[in-house]
């Protein structure tokens, strides 16, 4: 029987997925991921985690417990720098610390150091690491890597082009899991994603992290709101590296934290972008990074007034109702601004 590795469905699951599956897999290694996040995993995930800590990580304790007693190894990287002289929060690298003195009764961690601070090629290592922990010779745990690259960059090439991270990740990694073999995007060729750009309609940009734009348990299904009144959305994935770095240049200094500069590039792209109408930044409480991040986006937005901006907090005790009249609300906001026929630049 082969070993089974857990994959939590938070934090950069989103980001990384693919890659972490692809590696897996290539190592006869069977992959388990935890479900989408129900309101059991939350309240696991506060029981055991921090009251401090922001709600993506307690969520992610929650995901932890799902998959304590069917899994031999979890997997729990201590993320560093995924991003040449930038880091990402902090909160990442201290991860494994929190999960092992939780007192939450897990499987043996998987926790090899993702660090690329002085050079994307170091993230060899980790997977060296990683490989050489489950028992793998070199050459395979090399090969596995590259494939796993590969895959992680076609990822990218189809969450750019419009799909959603699970549909991206199904495309990828669908068939691979019945015929274990890896298709790559290019040889799938998608004809269009799901939601194309229609001419001449509005979208309605959400600035967030994955962790929360993509999970609908936390965001309250917002992304499905949106579009069940017929309103598409534009997300950060969407927006190449080239112009995040044309439109982060504009700020004074350098922002360090990785998921930050993804964050305000893609915003301040958003606000100039013709096809969107509005911008919903959704953060969670007691997040510090955010509350810098969300308030340069809110400055850089109060000099486009035919450009709704909202900022929505979320926390384990964020309602639904709130959440509904606020959105209702803004949308108004949006079609007064001319936001349904879009080009409100
Ligand atoms: S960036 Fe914010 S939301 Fe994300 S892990 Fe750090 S504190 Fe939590």
């Amino acid at each position: 029987m082969s070993v089974k590795v857990g994959i939590p469905r938070a934090l950069l699951y989103y980001h990384y997925y693919p890659q972490w599956y692809t590696f897996f897999d290539q190592l006869q290694v069977t992959v388990v991921v935890s479900p989408p996040t129900n309101k059991h995993i939350l309240e696991q995930g506060i029981a055991y985690c921090l009251d401090e800590a922001c709600l993506p990580v307690k969520v992610a304790f929650g995901h932890l417990a799902q998959l304590a007693d069917q899994v031999d190894f979890i997997f729990l990287p201590r993320l560093v720098s995924v991003f040449p002289r930038e880091y990402i929060c902090p909160k990442f690298l201290g991860l494994p610390e929190m999960v092992r003195h939780s007192g939450l009764p897990l499987p043996p961690l998987l926790v090899p150091a993702i660090n690329t601070y002085r050079r994307q090629s170091d993230l060899m290592a980790a997977f060296q690491q990683l490989g050489n922990t489950l028992g793998r010779p070199d050459g395979q745990v090399r090969k596995a890597a590259r494939l796993a690259q590969q895959v992680q960059q076609e990822y990218e090439k189809l969450l750019l082009a419009g799909w959603l991270p699970e549909q991206a990740s199904r495309l990828l990694l669908g068939r691979q899991a019945q015929e274990q073999q890896v298709r790559l995007a290019t040889e799938l060729s998608p004809s269009s994603p799901p939601e194309a750009p229609e001419q001449g309609k509005g979208r309605i940009a959400i600035i967030g992290h994955p962790y929360l734009v993509y999970d609908s348990y936390l965001n309250m299904n917002l992304l499905q709101k949106l579009t069940r009144r017929q309103w598409p959305v534009a997300v950060v994935e969407q927006v190449s590296s080239t112009e995040i770095q044309k439109q982060t240049a504009r700020l004074p200094k350098k922002i360090f934290w990785t998921l930050g500069r993804l964050l305000i590039g893609a915003g301040y792209h958003f606000l100039s972008a013709p096809h969107v109408a509005g911008l919903i930044h959704l953060s969670s409480f007691a997040c510090g990074p955010d509350a810098l991040i969300g308030e340069l986006i809110a400055s850089q937005a109060r000099n486009c007034p035919g450009k709704p901006f909202m900022n929505i907090v979320i926390d384990e005790h964020s309602g639904e109702a709130g959440l509904l009249t606020r959105l209702e609300a803004f949308l108004d906001m949006v079609t007064i601004a001319g936001g349904r026929a879009g080009a409100s630049a």
